[in-house]
């Protein structure tokens, strides 16, 4: 078994951890209280990330969809800044399919993308939709050659600074739910910001669709027809082997629900380190509190619930490059336990750092806050149990179908 990372990985994942130190890890406390990044500052980002290889444009974006890489990403960002995961998580979705759109939108879309300047959001729960999307009420009534959309999408990532959204919808005549790629200035849409516990500088937000009219082209069969047809989106072969053996989205979501856990992994890991290097310095009763065994069982715990965490996350991402069918289960797992194993983490790092913990002179309670986000988006931890279940047990087996 092989546990090491390739050489070009670890030369990857050392460009990004100093890039995020040098760029990110002097502001982001400051910057993440105040609140949701505008649009120019997500912009500012992500030309600063363009430098080491991280981005939307057609070529970048070839590492966003190598597993491995997006895993390390996610990691990396989550021991910064895991505010920042959403523009590239989330943003990634309609990036893919933009240069498989209609003309007009695609000749809008691809210069924002090569400069870096493309914002995109995933726009599928709503408000009376959440775990259950299959209960979508925003309808798309096709009119011609265009779509007519209606309906109100709720958190959504980017919502506020987005300019391209893929939007779940449910076909007024069929009843089908599917996704359209709506460019919000030939197609335009309102957003409103919905206030949050923790990755305070992720912008998220409801969207408004009031007869919002899209390109027919846009539509997901029509682009992914397109995509594969024209070759401007090369999937590497294990996932095309996921894309074709469940549904293109489920096969989609599978990326950044596990990387989503690796995310959280790096959350953990940056307030362990915190935490060891607190219980090294910090002295009570005449010694450092890193010499009483109950802290010394905390740190244990710690860094027992990291490791297994990252361990199941990369096995995730290994089984989605072989294209593995197991590769949801562990993504799905990843995601729960990931996300579970952060809060535990982060809450023990607030208690080794006492008072210290909870102030705001120091990142713990950015970091808990943080990490209890990581449970409810992208699925929450009841669904990824229930996804697990179901995958171990087989067809007729779906707790919620
Ligand atoms: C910060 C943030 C960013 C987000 N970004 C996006 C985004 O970019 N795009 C997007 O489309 N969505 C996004 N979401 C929405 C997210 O995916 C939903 O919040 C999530 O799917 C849960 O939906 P809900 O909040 O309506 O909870 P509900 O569906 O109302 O669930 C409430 C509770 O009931 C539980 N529950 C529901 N059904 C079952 C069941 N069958 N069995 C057991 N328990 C169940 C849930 O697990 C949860 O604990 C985001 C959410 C947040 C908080």
């Amino acid at each position: 078994m092989d546990f090491q990372f390739t050489e070009e990985q670890k030369m990857f994942q050392q460009s990004l951890r100093d890039m995020l130190e040098k760029e990110f890890a002097p502001i982001v406390d400051e910057r993440d209280r105040k609140g949701p990044l505008t649009r120019d500052e997500a912009i500012g980002v992500m030309k600063k990330l363009k430098q080491v290889g991280v981005g939307l444009d057609p070529e970048s974006i070839e590492d966003l969809l190598d597993p491995v890489l997006f895993g390390i990403i996610a990691e990396e960002f989550g021991r910064v800044w895991p505010s920042l995961l959403p523009l590239f998580g989330m943003g990634a979705i309609p990036a893919i399919f933009a240069p498989s759109a209609s003309e007009e939108v695609r000749n809008r879309l691809l210069p924002r993308l090569e400069r870096g300047e493309f914002i995109g959001c995933f726009a599928e729960t709503e408000p009376e939709a959440g775990c259950d999307t299959s209960n979508l009420a925003t309808t798309a009534r096709l009119e011609g050659d265009y779509y007519i959309v209606n309906g109100t999408k709720s958190w959504i990532s980017n919502a506020t600074i987005a300019d391209t959204a893929f939007v779940g919808v449910k076909d007024a005549d069929t009843g089908n739910h599917t996704f359209l790629l709506v460019e919000k200035e030939i197609s335009p849409f309102e957003a409103t910001e919905s206030p949050k516990l923790g990755w305070k500088a992720s912008p998220t937000g409801e969207m408004f669709f009031d007869e919002c009219k899209v390109p027919r082209e846009n539509e997901m069969s029509l682009l992914m027809e397109r995509a594969f047809s024209s070759g401007t989106l090369r999937i590497p072969a294990g996932f095309m082997k996921l894309l074709t053996s469940m549904t293109p989205v489920t096969a989609m979501l599978t990326i950044p629900r596990a990387g989503m856990g690796l995310a959280s992994v790096g959350i953990a890991q940056a307030a362990f380190e915190a935490s060891v290097k607190y219980a090294r310095e910090r002295v009570q009763f005449g010694k450092p509190i890193g010499r009483f065994q109950l802290i010394q069982e905390m740190l244990y715990e710690m860094n027992v619930l990291i490791e297994t965490a990252r361990l199941l996350g990369y096995k995730a991402m290994s089984l989605i490059v072989e294209g593995d069918p197991e590769a949801r289960k562990y993504s799905a797992m990843t995601k729960v336990y990931g996300g579970e194993a952060a809060i535990r983490v982060t809450n023990m790092a607030i208690q080794i750092h006492g008072g210290m913990g909870i102030s705001e002179e120091m990142p713990l309670e950015r970091y808990y806050r943080d990490a209890r986000m990581m449970t409810i988006p992208d699925g929450t931890s009841e669904i990824m149990k229930l996804i697990s279940g179901y995958s171990i047990l087989g067809k007729g087996f779906s707790a919620y179908r």
